[in-house]
């Protein structure tokens, strides 16, 4: 399953940034997933849950946020934001563009708890 692998990618990401002592203070994983990706966003949900149950991570929240899908035209130079992934330019019917997003996933910011009070 496609989206097994990019939740463990993201995992990666967070053990990465993230150091093994303060990893049960994540809360929530905020990441932009393209429109036009191919990944399907309740499918990531669930697989992420699925890994991070019973690990440090498991109380952590991914959160999806949806990036259009948005090109320009080399031929006129508008941006435009296209449906179903089409690189045609809808003003002047290019096919000359470039994809400026609406592809991507990216790990945007990873929030951790609060430190706990000192006692004192
Ligand atoms: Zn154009």
């Amino acid at each position: 399953m496609h989206e097994l692998s990019i939740a463990q990618n993201i995992v990666e990401i967070i053990h990465q940034y993230v150091p093994a002592a303060e990893r049960d203070r994540v809360r929530s994983v905020f990441t932009t997933v393209g429109e036009h990706s191919g990944i399907v966003a309740d499918s990531l949900t669930f697989s992420y849950q699925a890994i991070t149950a019973a690990t440090d991570l498991q109380r952590s929240m991914l959160v999806i946020e949806p990036q259009p899908f948005i090109i320009r035209c080399s031929a006129c130079g508008t941006e435009s934001r296209t449906e179903m992934g089409s690189i045609q330019c809808p003003a002047c019917r290019a096919v000359e563009t470039t994809v400026l997003s609406g592809t991507e996933l990216r790990v945007r910011e990873i929030e951790l708890e609060d430190e706990p009070q000192e006692q004192s």
